[in-house]
């Protein structure tokens, strides 16, 4: 059912490199006023996004579903490169998609799990319909759900380039805001990133089915 099904995955921004610097800009981090997070009080948005994709590479591996990231262990690839590895390697399956693990900040102390996909309905829709409700199955009461209905589906629209240059089906995940401390500390717990990563597995094997 899978064969010639892959799925691209992209954790965002950059990583600590090998001399414990982390690479990327500075609203990609937070310096909350207690520690517990990366690098005491400060939270690295990047180092999160490629800790949940790890646990995503596990679960696909297991389930013989072929997967490539798209992203370096520590450097912050720029986008064009990621989606063009993901728009080449796509020439060798039939089927696939592409999805892009990232954390929120807003600054004015927001919190939630939102999803984004490109404007226009397309089969990303349908994904992210499928993610929000396995995201809400496995976290809904401990996770504040933010949603936009007003196109009578659950994701947010935008025209982020993983979203719009992709030729395969995209959804970009914000995983909560690492600028508020709860749901900074919601981010640190083992299972609830086990949880985040099992909706993306759930949301392959229901897309896969459909094809
Ligand atoms: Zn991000």
């Amino acid at each position: 059912m899978n064969d010639n099904f892959c799925v691209f995955l992209d954790a965002g921004h950059g990583g600590v490199d090998p001399q414990g610097n982390y690479t990327t800009a500075p609203g990609k981090q937070y310096q909350h006023n207690s520690g517990g997070f990366h690098n005491g009080g400060w939270f690295y948005e990047g180092v999160w996004n490629r800790h949940l994709m790890a646990k995503v590479q596990e679960k696909l591996q297991r389930l013989g579903i072929a997967f490539i990231p798209v992203y370096h262990d520590y450097l912050d690839f720029p986008l064009s490169y990621r989606v063009e590895q993901a728009n080449w390697y796509f020439r060798n399956y039939r089927r696939g998609i592409f999805v892009s693990a990232h954390a929120n900040a807003s600054g004015v102390n927001a919190r939630g799990f939102e999803l984004y996909t490109s404007p226009g309905v397309t089969a990303s829709d349908r994904i992210a319909n499928y993610m929000y409700e396995e995201v809400e199955d496995l976290l809904g009461d401990r996770i504040v759900m933010r949603q936009d209905l007003s196109d009578s589906d659950y994701d947010k629209e935008a025209r982020f380039y993983v979203l719009v240059r992709t030729v395969m089906p995209a959804v970009l995940i914000e995983h909560l805001f690492f600028d508020n401390l709860n749901d900074a500390r919601l981010l640190m717990d083992e299972e609830i990133v086990d949880r985040f990563a099992e909706a993306q597995i759930r949301t392959i094997i229901r897309y896969i089915n459909t094809l």
